[in-house]
């Protein structure tokens, strides 16, 4: 029996897959996106929507592996390893480990240097060709530090990102009080990047890039996709429910659950998660004029249009263990010691899971198996950042076309 025949297919309905059907439609392709869930309701819905274009440091970085045993001590910390699930990320564990060698480490800052600057420009294309900008605002980030200290060890990080070409200030006590009213004294030490952009609500501007897409053509079908296997013409896309699909170029941007689908065609991805958790505050529980980092304590609070969300932390635990909500109450438990003035009433805890990589940086290439399907996953921390980016360079394979950028950092088989 003949297969249904589309010409694109996208492969789950996050940031990834609704930047990667926006670009295929604009080399004319007709796409049909496949979400086996809600539609954006995966990482992309809770994240803390941060446009974090200098983050060119890889966490994956010398020294990070020796902080971690402080971390993991504490229970409710920044970093979690719960027991039943260490045994399966030792390896992926080892990897990250080597990663942050020094000089793997730099290979990574210097990519990321180069893929910033792309990230940013076809985030603000985006945003102009779909006529969202009024769910991005500009006012800036603040991070803060608990002492001068801790700022000291973070300098060589911020200079690396100041020779990448990003802007920011060192600010005291009074330009915090200025930037933020109403801090915690002990908050005297802080970088200020005026140019800090955030979208006003993750969910909202992942949904409206779908919601895009359709409006420009593309169908949107419910089914989880089991398996893909390369075809003359193409590949076929397996769901569970029985139905196939023919298609001349497939996307896979199934977020932290892509490892099966890739292992379909017999690419090996040392994909794990790294979960992270929120609360999102009704609207008006803090008067916040932007985002503040905490960065000794590993999480931020954000103002979107649906509230003030407080979150981070990583739970290294895997895709199937229940949510450990105790961790979005103690970062709002600090939260509270930091702006004393936060209502913490009548919040909405989430859980969602980080697609990562070990060497912190994402796949995206062809196949090993065909260059009709493409890999987009794996953005840990920065999916969101580096969406745009990466819809770019889908559509220049796709094309067969020069990438914006070079891939080979991103191919799938850098972990052979
Ligand atoms: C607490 C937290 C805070 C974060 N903050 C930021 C931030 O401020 N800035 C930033 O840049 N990034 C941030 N991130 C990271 C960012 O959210 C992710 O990197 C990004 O959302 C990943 O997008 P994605 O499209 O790859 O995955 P997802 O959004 O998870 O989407 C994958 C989709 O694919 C679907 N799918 C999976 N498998 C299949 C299948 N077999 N068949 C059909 N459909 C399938 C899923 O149902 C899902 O809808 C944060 C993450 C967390 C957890």
């Amino acid at each position: 029996m003949n297969n249904p025949s589309v010409d694109a297919v996208v492969i789950g309905s996050g940031i990834i897959g609704a930047m990667a059907a926006h670009y295929l439609q604009q080399d004319g392709r007709s796409v049909m996106m496949i979400e086996r869930g809600e539609v954006s309701r995966g990482a992309s819905s809770g994240n803390a929507g941060i446009l974090a274009f200098p983050e060119i440091i890889p966490i994956a970085a010398p020294g990070t592996i020796w902080k971690a045993p402080k971390w993991l001590l504490d229970p409710l910390g920044p970093l979690s390893l719960p027991p039943s699930y260490a045994l399966a990320m030792v390896p992926w564990l080892w990897r990250f480990w080597r990663a942050g060698a020094r000089a793997a480490f730099n290979r990574t800052v210097e990519v990321n240097a180069k893929m910033m600057p792309l990230a940013r420009s076809e985030m603000l294309r985006v945003i102009g060709r779909t006529g969202l900008e009024k769910m991005v605002s500009r006012t800036g980030t603040l991070d803060l530090y608990d002492s001068e200290e801790s700022l000291f060890a973070a300098s060589t990080d911020w200079e690396a990102k100041r020779n990448a070409g990003f802007e920011f200030n060192r600010v005291g006590r009074s330009e915090i009080e200025t930037l933020q009213p109403g801090l915690a004294p002990q908050f005297r030490h802080g970088i200020f990047t005026p140019d800090g952009l955030q979208v006003c609500d993750p969910y909202d501007f992942t949904k409206a890039l779908v919601d895009h897409a359709i409006s420009c053509g593309a169908s949107l079908r419910i089914g989880e996709v089991t398996r893909i296997e390369p075809t003359a013409s193409g590949a076929r896309v397996a769901l569970s429910d029985g139905a196939a699909f023919e298609a001349k170029t497939v996307v896979l941007a199934g977020g932290a659950w892509s490892k099966s689908v890739a292992a379909s065609l017999g690419d090996y991805a040392p994909l794990e998660t790294e979960r992270g958790y929120n609360t999102t505050l009704p609207p008006g529980a803090f008067p916040l004029q932007r985002q503040l980092y905490f960065n000794d304590h590993g999480f931020v609070v954000t103002p979107l249009s649906s509230g003030i969300r407080v979150g981070g932390a990583v739970e290294l635990g895997g895709l199937n263990l229940p949510p450990n909500y105790k961790r979005s109450e103690a970062m709002l438990k600090k939260a509270k010691a930091f702006l004393p003035a936060l209502k913490t009433e009548g919040g909405r805890q989430w859980m969602g899971f980080r697609p990562s990589m070990p060497d912190c940086l994402p796949v995206i290439s062809p196949s090993s198996a065909t260059s009709a399907v493409i890999y987009a996953f794996g953005h840990g921390h920065l999916g969101l950042t580096q969406s745009a980016a990466t819809g770019r360079l889908v559509a220049d394979l796709a094309a067969r076309r020069q990438p914006a950028l070079p891939i080979e950092p991103f191919r799938i088989g850098r972990f052979r």
